[in-house]
């Protein structure tokens, strides 16, 4: 991962044009990875359409660096089918707030239940769980020991009195929320190995008893091809206002997020990470596009169309280094393509396992980049070439001029030197660093 932080670091420096055969080539490499990652093919397409385009357009030829702003688009793109921001609960306005859960038989619904009771629980809220799954003979008896397991008031059906009837035991259920003032009512359903028309129906009738505020279609992230197909017929037999992807701690891709994202146009609202109740958290669009991005080093990919140009400018830079030539001349050069590259830390967190640098990051001020640079532009050609001209006038004019101080002038004169000193050693030792970087 550092490895490819690296990398990523190299090409932020970058500047270079792609030329419509790299366009295509990155193009066809992201449109494998979403196969890879089971992706439906109609998403990849439409996807895979999107991105070229924008690539191709001027966007990206005006742009500093065209390969980073590719794996930008790729990442915007992917964040919107994704659903943008991320989508809260709708509660009710007045009564309990229902909550109707989804899903295939296995997919996570009654795990579901447990975790967001927990979960509402924590944030003040007083859920009832609702055992309208009377398909499986042990339904009742997971959702009961996943309610005590988070502490939540279950609803079921007593022997004998309504069993066999889900729509009824749902109805009753909201009577007996109402009495014990729960404010929240999650209805958990049964699900079959499959799609099937009856099911459909009673999820549908369930779904007319309740009236509910949200109806979570949860969808086991593993599914893969078949995403689509299932998620389609829920949203044509039932109709539901989010979804939730269960197993995400598996070895899924993500592939069905981005499927049935696509294809539905319903924001994904959590994810379920484990069989623990605590294994739960909201779902967000730019992890998960990260996610999808770390599939088949897109990055990497990229960054090879860009590789022949970045050599031979990191060879120039180095021998500059070697040499004793890098002068602040080249210091401002590089710290304008670095503000050029937009924000730095918007950057940094729309790449893969730059996460923990992001947050390193966030101390770090842009506006001290604006800052040297008018220092660096308030100096003669001559001191930007030889900084040992500058003496205390020199440097009283300089901090003048540039708006600032002389500790600031000084203190950039110190670090360009420490840096200068340390990519030399770099240059003549061979332990890769990343120029631009070492005064930050
Ligand atoms: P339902 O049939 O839709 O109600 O699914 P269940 O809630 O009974 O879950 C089916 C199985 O998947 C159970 O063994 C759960 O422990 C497991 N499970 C549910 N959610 C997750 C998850 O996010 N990760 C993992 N690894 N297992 C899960
Ligand atoms: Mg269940």
């Amino acid at each position: 991962l550092s490895d490819r932080l690296t990398q990523t670091f190299s090409a932020l420096r970058t500047k270079g044009k792609l030329s419509p055969a790299d366009v295509d080539g990155t193009v066809r490499e992201i449109r494998r990875a979403l196969l890879d990652a089971d992706v439906a093919l109609p998403v990849v397409k439409d996807f895979t359409g999107r991105v070229r385009e924008r690539a191709l357009s001027d966007e990206v030829n005006k742009a500093l660096n065209p390969a980073q702003q590719v794996v930008k688009i790729v990442n915007d793109e992917l964040v919107t089918i994704l659903g943008g921001e991320q989508r809260r609960l709708q509660f009710a306005k007045s009564g309990p707030t229902v909550i109707m859960l989804a899903g295939l038989q296995g997919a996570g619904k009654t795990t579901l239940a447990g975790k967001l009771a927990k979960w509402l629980k924590n944030d003040g809220h007083t859920p009832m769980l609702v055992a309208a799954d009377l398909q499986r003979p042990n339904a009742v008896q997971q959702l009961q020991v996943v309610g005590e397991q988070a502490g939540a008031a279950v609803y079921a059906p007593e022997p004998g009195n309504g069993v066999g009837d889900p729509v009824r035991v749902a109805k009753d259920a909201m009577k007996v929320a109402r009495d014990r003032q729960h404010d929240v009512v999650i209805v958990d359903t049964a699900g079959r190995l499959g799609v099937d028309a009856e099911l459909m129906k009673q999820a549908a009738s369930i779904r007319k008893a309740v009236d509910p505020d949200e109806v979570l279609f949860v969808i086991d992230a593993m599914i893969g091809q078949d995403a689509v197909a299932t998620a389609q017929a829920f949203q044509e037999g039932v109709d539901f206002t989010g979804v939730v992807l269960s197993k995400l701690d598996g070895d899924a891709r993500g592939g069905a997020a981005l499927s049935v994202a696509s294809v539905t146009g319903r924001p994904i609202m959590f994810a379920s990470t484990g069989e623990g109740l605590d294994d739960f958290e909201p779902f967000y669009p730019d992890r998960m596009a990260s996610r999808i991005l770390d599939l088949g080093d897109i990055l990497t990919l990229i960054e090879q169309a860009q590789k022949a140009f970045d050599d031979d400018q990191a060879r120039a830079t180095a021998e500059k280094f070697a040499t004793d030539s890098f002068t602040l001349e080249d210091f401002l050069e590089q710290m304008q393509q670095l503000k050029n590259m937009g924000s730095i830390k918007g950057m940094l967190g729309m790449l893969p396992g730059a996460r923990g640098m992001k947050e390193q990051l966030d101390n770090f001020d842009e506006s001290e980049l604006t800052r040297t640079e008018a220092i660096i532009r308030s100096m003669t050609p001559a001191e930007r070439r030889l900084p040992k001209l500058l003496n205390g006038s020199r440097r009283l004019r300089i901090a003048k001029g540039s708006g600032t101080t002389v500790t600031e002038v000084n203190q950039l004169v110190i670090r360009f030197e420490q840096a200068a000193k340390m990519m030399k050693t770099v240059a003549k030792g061979g332990m890769p660093q990343i120029p631009g970087m070492g005064p930050l």
